[in-house]
Formats: C-alpha cells, sequence, structure tokens
C-alpha cells in the first residue's frame, strides 16, 4: 500500500491480491518472484486498493488505513523490468473515474518474507537492457568518440539525447557497443494506437518520448549500423523504436540503408520493429536484405486488434499478408504480443493465438506488458467482443511451448546466429 505522501508500507494482516481482467486474484507466494532490479513500484493515485481478507475469505476495497482512520491509501503497481511478463495486473478500484493511468504496465505486487514480490513470469535472461550494465561513464565516452567520428551524422546526434536524456536502454547500448542498436527514422504513422508512446493526441495521455522530427538520410542510417555491425559481436540493428512513427513510412530512407549496409557487410541481424501494415514494402525490404521482423500486435483477433491499433490507412489482412511475406522470403518473424492479464491468456485470445501460430508459422512471440490502464483496457476490449475465462499467463506459456516445440519465447529481438543454427 501507499500512503498519501507516496511512502509504501506493508498492511499486516491482508493478503496481496492480483487482477486477471477485471476479476481480482489472491497473490499466492509460489506464483511470485522477487521483484526484478530495475524494476520501479507506482503508487495509483484517485484508486483504491483492492486486497483480500483472510478471516473473511473475501476480497474488499478499501479507502482508509485501517490502523490510521482518516489516512486515505493508495494501490501499489510494479512496473516489472525488460525480461518479464506480468502475470497478473495490479489490484485496484477505479470507482467508474474517466482518466486513464500514465503509459505503464502496472504489475500486482506484494511484501513477501523480507522483500518485494512481483507476480511475474522471466521470458527472457539476457542482459540487454540490465541497467548494471550501463555505466554512465562509458555511455559518454561512447558518445565523445561517435561526436569526433561522425560530426555531422544527425541520427547518432538524435540517439545522445536517447541515450542521454530519456535515458532509453538501446541508444545507451549503441555507444556501449552492445547487442542491439536503435534505427528511428519515422516521423509519422497510419495507426492511431490507444497508447502511442511517442504520440498521443486525443486523450488525457502523454506521449513518453517525443518523436523523432526529421528522417535521416540512408547514409546516416547505414553509417549507425555499420558502426554497430563492425564492432559488436551477434549484433542487431532495428528500425522502428519508442521514439517514432511507423518506420514503413520511412521506406524510402531504409531500402537503400538496407542495401548501403549489404554492400558492406553481410554481418549482424538487421530487423524490422514494425506494425506491419503495408506488405509491398515487406517485400522490398526483405529483397533489399532484412533478415527480420518485429510485429505489434495487442490481439490476433481483428475487431480487438482494430479498437486498439486504430489502423488509419491499412486492415489487418495488410498485416497479416505481410507476415506471409516475410516468411516467405525466408525471413525470422516474431510477434510484439502486448500481453494485458486476463485477455491475453484468455480463452477465445488463447484459441485465436493458436490458429494464428497454424496459420502463419510465426517464429517467436515476444512478451511485453502493455503500457496502458489495464483495467480500461479490459472494459474496452469486453465492449469488443468476450473472450471467455483467463486461462493464466503461465499456463499459456507451457501450453505453446508443449505444441510449437520450435516456437521461441522471449523479450528481445534475437541475432540471426540464434536461429539460423537452428
Ligand atoms: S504503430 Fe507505433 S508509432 Fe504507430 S500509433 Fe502505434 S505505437 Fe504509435
Amino acid at each position: 500500500m501507499a500512503a498519501e505522501n507516496g511512502e509504501i508500507f506493508e498492511l499486516e494482516g491482508y493478503g496481496a491480491a492480483g487482477m486477471s481482467g477485471t476479476t481480482p486474484v489472491v497473490l499466492k507466494k509460489e506464483k511470485t518472484i522477487s521483484m526484478p532490479h530495475g524494476s520501479e513500484l507506482m503508487m495509483l493515485p484517485q484508486r483504491r486498493p483492492i486486497v483480500y481478507n483472510p478471516a473473511k475469505y473475501k476480497f474488499e476495497i478499501i479507502e482508509d488505513n485501517p490502523f490510521e482512520p482518516g489516512e486515505k491509501i493508495f494501490p501499489v503497481a510494479v512496473f516489472n523490468s525488460p525480461g518479464y511478463v506480468n502475470r497478473h495486473s495490479c489490484a485496484y478500484d477505479d470507482g467508474g473515474i474517466k482518466g486513464l493511468l500514465p503509459l505503464f504496465s502496472y504489475g500486482a505486487a506484494g511484501f513477501g518474507e523480507n522483500s518485494f514480490c512481483s507476480s511475474a513470469i522471466l521470458v527472457d535472461r539476457e542482459p540487454r537492457q540490465d541497467l548494471r550494465q550501463m555505466p554512465h561513464k562509458g555511455i559518454v565516452k561512447g558518445v565523445d568518440k561517435m561526436r569526433k567520428k561522425y560530426p555531422d551524422n544527425r541520427l547518432m546526434r538524435h540517439l545522445e539525447t536517447c541515450a542521454l536524456e530519456y535515458g532509453c536502454p538501446a541508444g545507451k547500448n549503441f555507444f556501449l557497443q552492445r547487442y542491439e542498436a536503435p534505427l528511428p527514422t519515422s516521423t509519422t504513422c497510419n495507426a492511431s494506437c490507444l497508447g502511442c508512446i511517442s504520440l498521443q493526441t486525443t486523450n488525457t495521455l502523454s506521449a513518453c518520448q517525443e518523436r523523432i522530427n526529421f528522417t535521416p538520410d540512408s547514409q546516416e542510417i547505414a553509417q549507425v549500423s555499420l558502426e554497430h555491425i563492425f564492432h559488436v559481436k551477434n549484433s542487431v540493428v532495428s528500425f522502428g523504436q519508442g521514439c517514432e512513427g511507423e518506420p514503413l513510412m520511412a521506406f524510402k530512407a531504409i531500402e537503400p540503408a538496407i542495401k548501403l549496409i549489404r554492400e558492406h557487410s553481410d554481418k549482424g541481424t538487421i530487423n524490422l520493429n514494425t506494425n506491419a501494415s503495408m506488405p509491398e514494402y515487406v517485400e522490398k525490404l526483405c529483397k533489399a536484405g532484412l533478415d527480420s521482423m518485429r510485429v505489434s500486435i495487442n490481439s490476433v483477433r481483428e475487431n480487438c486488434y482494430k479498437a486498439y491499433f486504430r489502423p488509419r490507412s491499412y486492415q489487418f489482412s495488410d498485416v497479416l499478408r505481410s507476415i506471409e511475406t516475410a516468411k516467405q522470403h525466408g525471413k525470422f518473424v516474431a510477434v510484439n504480443y502486448l500481453n494485458s492479464p486476463g485477455f491475453t491468456d484468455s480463452q477465445k485470445e488463447f484459441t485465436a493465438l493458436k490458429n494464428f501460430i497454424n496459420t502463419y508459422q510465426i517464429d517467436m512471440i515476444q512478451w511485453r506488458n502493455l503500457n496502458f490502464d489495464p483495467k480500461k483496457y479490459c472494459e474496452m476490449m469486453s465492449k469488443v467482443e468476450g473472450s471467455g475465462k483467463p486461462l493464466g499467463m503461465q499456463n499459456i506459456i507451457e501450453k505453446l511451448k508443449l505444441q510449437y516445440p520450435k516456437l521461441l519465447h522471449g523479450y528481445f529481438n534475437p541475432p540471426k546466429s540464434l536461429y539460423q543454427r537452428q
């Protein structure tokens, strides 16, 4: 729980609860892990915590601290660090208020023997975004080196802001020359996701970072990419970052850039994080030398997809055709599955997901936590269509592993060295 001043404390005598969709569940020790390093606890203003009262065997919404009458208390959620997918969302009541929570994911948290616990599942062990391995000194040194070597590269200057101001792990990794480098290129998008983290126009939300306001030219993109590819083993360079719109909208810069990179090296993995809205462009990028594509999807059911992505100039069928096209070209296709417990692991979504995997033979599911008000999201989706009861996140992941042994599960874009040898 949190007090009005933000102080977080354990509420003796009550059990921690989580939420699957809008249904509260008791958080059991065996279904939680120690809160991962780098995770953050957040107090939820204007909301009331739902707790489990073991004395009465029931869930209760409480407003005031039962031990300090008149003192207001608030729910506490955990924003789990990369590599962990939420098993349950934070349990809270919002009294039906209109306002949305800011664009974060709100995992369920509790207090164990002597530490905070998360109701989360480890899906990727790679320390790609482990902040303990990203020394600020090393980033600054990398920035200086790139400034001297590429004084006129605007994309590198943009990545400096990402790394030093926004604290973007992908931007930091470029200057630390590790794992995956980001290649933001697009100032526009042909979708308008409810939870877009780079541009918010309609509701009361603010975007997490500003969208890039220029499209780098293919030379600038190739310089960043080759600098990374030549200095990082099993490197990945990725179009489609949180600080841009849809990369396919910058096709005219990306296609020649990929050709330029492949003229100089066949090493490294060129990846496209995308809403996959334009299959014709996807085909051309595959021919130019793209290695892998990661498609962002909140649901594989068309109605639920459209309700969240709100596509402006494409159809869900275009997304599916892009996946087919990339597979026909022998490319590695991952789904960036934006998870909300209770919806993602629901009967109907899981059935649809298995049909989707059978049809499109995707290579990987990246389990990502949807950065959106979970209660409002599930209420919205339930108005679009019923989903049936939740099956449990761990349960569906285990079932998928049994049914599709070749399907990879994780969080990060893998280097081609990983899947080409399989
Ligand atoms: S596809 Fe990406 S850039 Fe476009 S609206 Fe959605 S989150 Fe934003």
